[in-house]
């Protein structure tokens, strides 16, 4: 291997992915360079490492742990343009490249957790570290933040124990894969062929497309279904045929299980069981009584009882709207309805009741246009413009590139903007960070983000038309890109998203959604691409009430996921085992309005808390959508845009990274504690306790 030998002096001309000044040179950079770049920055980083560990010296925040900081920020410097570039424009070659790469880098990030002697360095820091000012704190939560997290990854265990709870996280992310596999195989394993026209009725034409075509590599007539997440949803909403979404539903809820059409071939009953007693067994080693417990070290929740207590409540508000729903749904229909009717009827229920089409609306929402509502919003909340950059290097020619301006004309941050969806790109919309902003040699290196979503390309010449789910989807990554952007954090570890905790991560984002809705900016940002007319009044308020259709149904089937998942972590005893069924039945008996059939195995393939993720985690949806309805709702009470809310929601929420307390901070900006009722009032429903209603 010629780079191993390469001085690295040299190899910074030749490879541009060590060019570590200003924006990466996304369009040279090839599969080629990734794997030596890796190989010299880690060899390095462990290199500097050893320097440090072995110095002469008392250590200090500014001899030690900043150029730790800088470690880390030089490796993320080397690796985001990779990752992002395996995300957004794939090749076979950076695919086998990156895949190789990946275990370089967790035995990296696996060494650096569990080094005893660095662990003692930020000890021996912290120890010395007394606040006495802003910046100093900023520094002391940096320092709890890295004592905690070497402290969940075991690092202060005797050697036994340390090796076992190594041994337990390498079996647990084994078991995560199996238990996904499973999921996929029991998924391949089924399909459903026809080749009755009516039976297929109702059906979209693109999904019959795929499945005509399926038939016939297969030699078949007719139509070959599988069991994908799309084709499942389609059939489930639009199959005129009540037998085959019947059909389909019992696929589907018994996946990897001993139930249904494949039972038992692919059963992740005994990999569930297994990850439980792990996990529970990782969070004993390091001193807490259950997983949910070791889960809650790093999140804003406080302990197991407030986030019960948070879910008991939103069930029992939400429970008479929804049992309203679905008596109101099956009056409309004149029947009791089945678990895989409900969202059949309901599609025809919201069509009679609102009739707007994503295909109606559309033609209203040119992308410039709501680029220019969406920046106008950003403008007057505060006070920054995004301004384009033409001469920017991208990897792709319909990629722009904006540079943020505040209102003393400085530049702040920038983002890429990547909207199109093409077949190299990975699907989906999301916020990635470019760049990570933090103090070097007294100079700030401003951040820089990714937004990244999937539109329709545009063929002709007009521009891309979106449906208004995909404007609140913008919306929503834009307020990622703007937690990103607008930290005043100059500490990588803790600036921008980087250690906050993960029920609050969503606030900024599903806070930006509500603007989205807001008549106003709805309004502002649409003119008809032929007509040049903004959205008839009547289109909007039918849009403002489809807002709330069935919120009830969802909220407490959203809270039956969320409270199975955090009891079977909470009360898990090894004695016991894990007790899914009991515990699920209990949970529906409590929240559930629509009763699953005794077949149904729904866990077995929820791979959010099975599959890795959200194991304990499932609430935070839930949690963060109060934080985001309640900050919205202090805009709606002293007017949208108001300048003095938004510069306390940006100082408090927006700007600190993860270098205060959450709950305090939202305080702060609110003024008082959180409130569940504005989630409830925006969903529509009532917030009276259901005794007094
Ligand atoms: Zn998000």
């Amino acid at each position: 291997m010629t780079h191993a030998t390469t001085p690295a002096s040299h190899s910074a001309i030749t490879n541009p992915l060590l060019h570590t000044q200003g924006l990466p040179p996304f369009s040279q950079i090839r599969p080629e360079h990734v794997e030596a770049a890796l190989d010299e920055t880690l060899a390095k980083s462990r290199k500097e490492l050893e320097q440090l560990l072995e110095a002469d010296m008392v250590p200090d925040f500014e001899n030690t742990i900043l150029p730790l900081e800088d470690l880390h920020e030089r490796l993320h410097r080397v690796w985001s343009p990779v990752s992002h570039l395996q995300m957004v424009a794939n090749s076979p070659e950076l695919r086998e490249v990156y895949n190789r790469c990946l275990p370089k880098l967790s035995r990296y990030s696996t060494e650096i957790s569990q080094d005893e002697r660095l662990y003692q360095l930020y000890k021996t820091v912290a120890e010395q570290n007394s606040p006495s000012n802003t910046e100093d704190d900023q520094r002391t939560q940096l320092l709890q933040h890295a004592l905690r997290d070497f402290h969940l990854a075991g690092v202060d265990l005797p050697k036994d124990k340390k090796a076992r709870f190594k041994q337990v996280m390498e079996d647990l992310s084994g078991l995560h894969a199996k238990f996904e596999q499973n999921v996929l195989d029991s998924m391949s394993a089924w399909e459903h062929h026809e080749i009755s026209a009516p039976r297929v009725s109702g059906i979209p034409n693109a999904v019959l497309e795929v499945a005509a075509a399926n038939a016939v590599e297969q030699g078949k007539d007719g139509w070959v279904l599988r069991l994908d997440q799309p084709t499942y949803v389609a059939v489930l909403t639009y199959a005129d045929d009540d037998r085959l979404r019947q059909d389909f539903y019992e696929a589907w809820v018994t996946r990897a299980s001993e139930q249904g059409p494949v039972g038992g071939a692919h059963d992740n009953t005994h990999v569930m069981e297994d990850i439980m007693a792990l996990r529970h067994e990782a969070a004993n080693l390091v001193g807490f009584r259950n997983y949910a417990e070791y889960a809650l070290a790093s999140r804003m929740a406080g302990d197991i009882n407030e986030v019960t207590e948070f879910l008991l409540h939103l069930a029992a508000v939400a429970k008479p709207a929804a049992e309203r729903e679905l008596a109101e749904l099956q009056a409309w229909v004149g029947r009791p309805l089945s678990p895989w009717d409900i969202g059949y009827y309901s599609e025809k229920l919201r069509l009679e009741r609102f009739s707007i089409s994503d295909e109606e609306l559309r033609p209203y929402f040119p992308l410039p246009r709501v680029m220019d509502g969406l920046f106008s919003v950003m403008e007057k909340l505060y006070g920054i413009r995004a301004r384009e950059q033409h001469d920017i290097d991208r990897w792709q020619n319909d990629v722009h590139y904006y540079a943020l301006i505040n209102d003393a004309d400085e530049e702040i941050g920038g983002f890429f903007m990547d909207m199109y969806a093409r077949p190299n790109k990975r699907p989906g919309a999301w916020m990635d960070e470019c760049i990570l902003r933090r103090r070097t040699n007294g100079e700030i290196q401003l951040p820089v983000a990714h937004l990244v979503c999937n539109l329709t390309k545009p063929t002709g010449n007009k521009p891309a038309q979106l449906s208004h789910d995909e404007i609140v989807t913008l919306f929503h990554e834009f307020g990622h890109t703007l937690h990103h952007l607008l930290t005043r954090v100059d500490y990588p570890s803790v600036s921008g998203i980087n250690g906050v905790p993960w029920d609050a991560v969503e606030l900024p984002s599903q806070f930006m959604e509500n603007f989205a809705w807001d008549p106003d900016v709805v309004r502002g940002m649409s003119q008809h691409v032929d007509t040049g007319k903004p959205l008839p009044e009547e289109l909007l308020n039918q849009l403002e009430a489809s807002r709330v259709f069935q919120s009830g149904l969802q909220m407490v089937r959203q809270v039956e996921f969320s409270l199975f998942d955090w009891r079977i972590h909470s009360e898990y005893d090894p004695a016991k085992g894990p007790r899914f069924r009991e515990i699920l039945a209990q949970v529906r008996d409590r929240v559930a309005v629509i009763k699953p059939p005794s077949f149904s195995r729904f866990a077995n393939s929820f791979s959010h808390i099975f599959g890795g993720g959200y194991a304990a985690g499932y609430y935070s949806y839930k949690w963060a959508e109060v934080l985001a309805a309640d900050a919205f709702s202090a805009f709606e009470e002293r007017g949208l845009f108001d300048r003095e809310i938004a510069d306390r929601f940006r100082q408090n929420i927006l700007e600190i990274g993860g270098t205060r307390d959450i709950g305090e901070a939202f305080r702060m900006f609110r003024g008082r504690a959180p409130r569940i009722e504005p989630l409830l009032a925006q969903a529509g429903i009532n917030t009276l306790p259901p005794d007094n209603s």
